[in-house]
């Protein structure tokens, strides 16, 4: 009886051990354009060169079905196009921007839009001049390099709805 006990003690031991030394050296993760490695809840992604960043980004966050959490990075584009909302009409305007430019920031938000995961990305670029340019990321080219931190927040879950009024998708915590 006593050497099944301390067979069980070694085999949880044994258990711990691996537990421990496989969480620590972290677990690699691939997608398309994409390779990530993860801690916990805490992610450190590469996208790709040459790929669309918001779209690598989104695959990134839908196939680690993070429904709510935060993202920032750094990096390098050769095109990104922007948007602006203007509250007065409720229309966006897209700009494209040509160029090489670093990500001086990217930060950006996932929550979800019908139970789906939906992510928000704003960024500040920039240019060879070491001139700015800042607003909300709809796509970019990367470039070079692109260094991201993911941050999850387990089984947390945060719906948007569409408001009608302000012609946003805004958090609503009623649901
Ligand atoms: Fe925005």
């Amino acid at each position: 009886m006593k050497l099944i006990w301390s067979l069980i003690f070694l085999v949880l031991i044994v258990g711990v051990c691996f537990y421990w030394y496989g969480h620590s050296r972290g677990r690699v993760l691939k997608g398309d354009n994409w390779t990530a490695k993860q801690y916990g809840v805490n992610y450190i992604v590469s996208v790709h060169n040459g790929a669309e960043l918001a779209a690598a980004l989104n695959d990134f966050v839908q196939k680690n079905k993070i429904t709510l959490g935060s993202i920032t990075g750094i990096g390098a584009v050769n095109r990104a196009t922007l948007r602006f909302f203007d509250p007065a009409t409720k229309q966006y305007v897209d700009r494209t921007f040509d160029g090489q430019m670093e990500i001086a920031n990217l930060t950006g938000n996932i929550s979800t839009k019908d139970g789906e995961p939906y992510t928000h990305y704003h960024v500040t670029l920039g240019n060879r001049d070491y001139q700015g340019l800042a607003g909300h990321l709809l796509s970019a080219d990367l470039n070079g390099a692109g260094e991201f931190f993911v941050t999850a927040v387990p089984g947390g879950r945060l719906e948007r709805t569409f408001d009608e009024k302000i012609g946003l998708n805004f958090y609503d915590f009623s649901k």
